[in-house]
């Protein structure tokens, strides 16, 4: 059945993104980080929007602001995190849970609950509210984050966790954080999958000599070892990676750092990510081959990174893109997300999808990231005509 679109107030929407970017704005970026001043003065202004259109609000031990709506289920959440970077984009979240609140108002007869997310930049553990909404022990996070809770009078309130068989579906909206859509002239992305993130630590051992005096065919050298492992594992990745699969060695620290001194050790991180656990496990084979052909074996470390991909739900997805044929035509895509999203943990309790709409230049992460106006009363209007969809079928 085609979606009918859905009307939403985009002034409104804008308002509110716009107010929301002033806590701990900072130039064109925010500073608004997990329980900083900032973010505590902003997760009690939404609470008061979310009240203030109709919501039954809440805000718990961490701070995740919840919006129940007072409609009889099954209910869709949306919502997304408004956490950032220590220099964030005013989008990346933000627009997640403003997007949902519109939404929740553009629907007032529809049981759509509201949410923004604590932590999910990482400030602390990350993921923190949606890890704790998912059944999660969230023991440690209570300790790390019993002070900053305090100050915010937070403490000692309950932790959000899911309501059992409330949900039929949850959306994240979100900016895409990446080029894509904008390259392709598309206006909307559905989600396929959000990647899966496998990354190690791998330390290289050597003899520290001076640089002049000691002969090429009597060195040890802990750098050039590592840059031989890395041009291997580049060559073996290049073999067993998929199209959507990206890796990186983002991080090379070499001791003791001077030009004139052969180095001891090379301690780097190689991280790779994909949408399918498939390719994620030839990715690991590959590297473990690198490792174990490497003239100068290395320490590695038990993996530090393993998230595996989410598949976003099926009907979620075709609830979207209907949304994005009605209100869109023809001017959208389907898509795998890079990024790490609240959406990955939520996707094991419920079904799951997200929604991007672009970013200007690919940008996200830096204070210059921006989403044209009309792309983002489009992301609304699209998520509004999708929960309509979804809340019209048969429970
Ligand atoms: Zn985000």
């Amino acid at each position: 059945m085609p979606a009918a679109p859905v009307a939403i107030d985009a002034d409104r929407l804008l308002a509110d993104l716009h107010t929301l970017r002033s806590f701990g704005a900072d130039g064109t970026g925010v500073r608004r980080q997990a329980l900083s001043p900032a973010d505590v003065a902003a997760r009690e202004w939404l609470a008061e929007r979310f009240t203030a259109a109709g919501l039954q609000a809440s805000i718990d031990v961490f701070g995740t602001v919840h919006g129940r709506s007072p409609n009889p289920g099954p209910a869709i959440l949306i919502g997304s995190h408004s956490d950032t970077q220590p220099l964030g984009g005013w989008l990346d979240g933000a627009y997640g849970v403003i997007c949902a609140l519109e939404v929740a108002r553009a629907l007032p007869g529809l049981a759509v609950d509201v949410v923004s997310w604590q932590d999910e930049e990482g400030t602390f553990d990350g993921f923190v509210g949606s890890r704790a909404f998912t059944g999660h022990d969230m023991t440690a996070d209570l300790a790390q984050m019993e002070a900053g809770s305090r100050a915010a009078g937070w403490w000692g309130r309950p932790i959000l966790r899911a309501e059992p068989g409330r949900y039929r579906a949850c959306i994240e909206p979100h900016i895409e954080q990446g080029g894509r859509l904008e390259a392709g002239g598309q206006r909307l992305g559905v989600v396929t999958a959000i990647v899966g993130i496998h990354q190690h630590r791998v330390v290289f051992h050597g003899r520290r000599n001076h640089a002049g005096t000691t002969p090429m065919d009597l060195r040890d050298d802990a750098a050039m070892a590592m840059i031989r492992f890395v041009h291997d594992l580049d060559a073996r990745f290049g073999t067993a990676a998929g199209p959507d699969s990206v890796w990186t060695v983002g991080r090379i620290d070499v001791e003791p750092g001077a030009a004139s001194i052969i180095p001891d050790r090379a301690d780097i991180t190689v991280q790779y990510r994909d949408p399918d656990e498939a390719v994620l496990a030839r990715m690991d084979e590959a590297f473990h081959a690198a490792v174990t052909a490497a003239p100068k074996r290395p320490d590695v470390a038990a993996m530090v990174y393993d998230v595996q991909p989410a598949q976003m739900d099926a009907a979620v997805q075709e609830a979207l893109a209907d949304a994005c044929e009605a209100t869109c035509p023809g001017g959208w895509r389907r898509m795998h997300s890079g990024a790490a999203h609240d959406a990955q943990l939520l996707a094991g309790l419920m079904p799951t999808g997200m929604l991007f709409v672009p970013s200007i230049g690919g940008v996200s992460h830096a204070a210059d990231e921006d989403t044209a106006v009309a792309d983002l009363a489009l992301g609304c209007q699209a998520v509004a005509t999708a929960v309509a969809g979804l809340l019209a079928g048969p429970v």
